[in-house]
């Protein structure tokens, strides 16, 4: 069937497959919630507002994400009323938010409509535009002194567009200007109604971030948003850029490369919006405190933490506020998903100002994500995969603890200028960094009695069983996938995981912790070294796709997995 002269992709059959086998729902809560009842009235009409500006920073991210998206949605919308074929496309577009995206699992992006696809540049650029062509216009650009106009053009927050021969820049504020406008107005309606002053605070200075052209209001407001550690609200207003593969491969261009770094042009992917609301668990939120403890010192653990500064370590206090949220809706960057659904995140990332100016971070962990999954499936796994002495370890509850030291890993080690210098593999490095320090730190909370020997076995070895087992070949833009697969390779060449003579996984829990520490080593020896062709050279060597990776993505893909989300909504 066609849906505005586009034919859909796949058959009724295949849709709902996808729909109905291949989904995995998760379930955000309710007014029925307990959390949401014991909210003061002035707070729950606060929520109402923050709810409604999320649905507009959706269309926001409709529109940033590809060209078509917010045309080809409505048209589904119309087309699903009453037909069964339209409203299982409908459903396809809502998990991957967009006409396209890849889903973890196909070597090849989905793509919902024939000839609709996938854009590298997302409508950030020119759909038109070969990155040559990108290149060289800016060349040209700098060649005629148009040195602020490439610095806008380089920036987190402008959407490109051609003019003649050249580019121009449109800042968000003025690109989204009427959506930008709706939604201060209801950030300020919930700023109004809230009775917690800080909440309220950040609130205001959020609003007028959305209506000044002026990265120091964004700066403002990412410092207020930041220091929140006992608000009952949750409201994020996030902005990340690892959708765009464009901006970045300036640095792949020898002669812009140098130009631009002669002009002193910094060089930041597009952000993606997104919003989450949601209400801050107290019980969670008490766990993970005990954790954030212990970072100074885990600072000062880094490999060669005397050759760089660690922005966690600015004077004496830790500027890091860490929340366990039960959330209410999740919209725009959030609810795009493309081969996963986030469990939790650490903002604002290193290229953001606040960072850059003291600000702290704020990371919030998501409660209804990581209690959804597949009993059952894991059972399978189990069975199908890893040696029957280890499935005692197994227990996916554990997964939060690693998730806490990785968001917990991205706030040590050398800072973002380190980590950008590594061109395309910059976000592969710094995932699988996170993840690293998160695993080989792990028996320092048993010295220091957060956690027991027992559970420290579990982490292993449920990360190892639950993440770094792949259904299928990463590429370059999943790069926690790709950080997963250089670990499992890694930890498999010095004998830690190995299969045994009934080919199931085994584990070495005597020797992984050293083998973990001389892995952090060497990841840290490539951020400092700020080479691209030292990260290439890394990730060629241990992303490699063994027969034994192959093997194990079979047999999961046989037992079935669900790469796509449905996000349930309730308010
Ligand atoms: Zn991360």
């Amino acid at each position: 069937m066609k849906i505005k002269d586009y034919e859909i992709n796949y058959t009724e059959e295949e849709l709902k497959r996808k729909i109905e086998r291949e989904t995995l729902d998760i379930e955000l809560i309710s007014k029925d919630f307990a959390g949401y009842k014991n909210l003061s009235d002035g707070n729950k009409k606060a929520i109402d507002h923050l709810v409604r500006a999320g649905k507009i920073i959706n269309d926001v991210a409709l529109e940033q994400d590809h060209p078509l998206n917010r045309d080809m949605k409505s048209k589904l919308e119309e087309a699903a009323v009453e037909n069964h074929y339209a409203s299982l496309a409908l459903s396809l577009f809502n998990s991957l938010n967009g006409v396209a995206g890849y889903n973890g699992i196909d070597k090849d992006p989905i793509e919902i409509f024939k000839g609709i696809h996938l854009l590298a540049g997302h409508n950030f650029y020119p759909s038109d535009m070969s990155m040559e062509e990108f290149h060289q216009i800016l060349i040209n650009m700098l060649q005629s002194n148009e040195i602020e106009e490439v610095r806008r053009i380089l920036s987190a927050r402008t959407m490109v567009r051609r003019e003649k021969n050249k580019l121009k820049a449109i800042d968000y504020t003025q690109y989204f200007a009427a959506e930008f406008s709706k939604i201060a107005n209801e950030l300020e309606a919930a700023a109004f109604y809230t009775d917690d002053e800080m909440f309220k605070d950040y609130l205001g200075w959020q609003a007028q971030a959305l209506l000044q052209n002026n990265p120091e209001m964004d700066m403002l407001a990412d410092k207020h948003w930041a220091i929140m550690q006992n608000t009952p609200i949750e409201f994020t207003l996030s902005r990340e850029n690892y959708d765009d593969a464009v901006t970045s491969s300036v640095f792949e261009n020898e002669e812009l490369k140098n130009m631009l770094v002669q002009h002193g042009i910094e060089v930041v992917s597009k952000d993606t919006l997104g919003v989450r609301v949601g209400i801050v668990n107290p019980q969670g939120t008490e766990l993970i405190l005990q954790f954030r403890k212990h970072m100074s010192y885990l600072a000062s653990k880094m490999p060669y933490a005397d050759r760089y500064h660690q922005n966690i370590l600015n004077g004496e206090e830790l500027k890091q506020t860490m929340v366990d949220v039960d959330l209410i809706d999740l919209q725009g960057d959030y609810a795009q998903c493309r081969g996963g659904i986030t469990t939790a995140q650490n903002l604002p990332n290193n290229d953001k100002l606040s960072i850059k100016m003291g600000g702290g971070r704020r990371n919030v962990y998501h409660r209804q994500v990581r209690m959804s999954k597949d009993a059952q499936k894991e059972k399978e796994m189990l069975e199908k995969l890893v040696d029957p002495s280890l499935h005692q370890y197994y227990d996916s509850e554990v997964d939060h603890l690693f998730v806490i030291g990785h968001e917990n890993g991205h706030s040590l080690g050398p800072d973002s200028s380190y980590q950008n210098a590594l061109g395309a593999y910059k976000h592969i490095i710094e995932e699988h960094k996170a993840d690293t320090i998160s695993l080989a730190f792990m028996p320092e909370y048993v010295k220091s009695g957060v956690i027991d020997e027992e559970t420290l076995k579990k982490v292993y070895v449920s990360y190892i069983c639950g993440r770094m087992l792949l259904n299928a070949r990463p590429h370059m833009m999943l790069p926690h996938r790709m950080g997963e697969l250089i670990q499992f390779n890694y930890l498999c060449q010095n004998g830690i995981i190995k299969e045994t003579e009934n080919g199931k996984i085994t584990i070495d829990l005597e020797n992984i912790n050293r083998v973990l520490n001389q892995l952090l080593k060497e990841t840290i020896e490539i951020q400092l070294s700020r080479s691209v062709k030292t990260a290439a050279d890394f990730v060629e060597k241990y992303a490699n796709w063994s027969a034994l990776s192959a093997k194990i993505a079979a047999i999961k893909q046989e037992i079935g997995v669900k790469p796509y989300k449905r996000i349930i909504r309730r308010f």
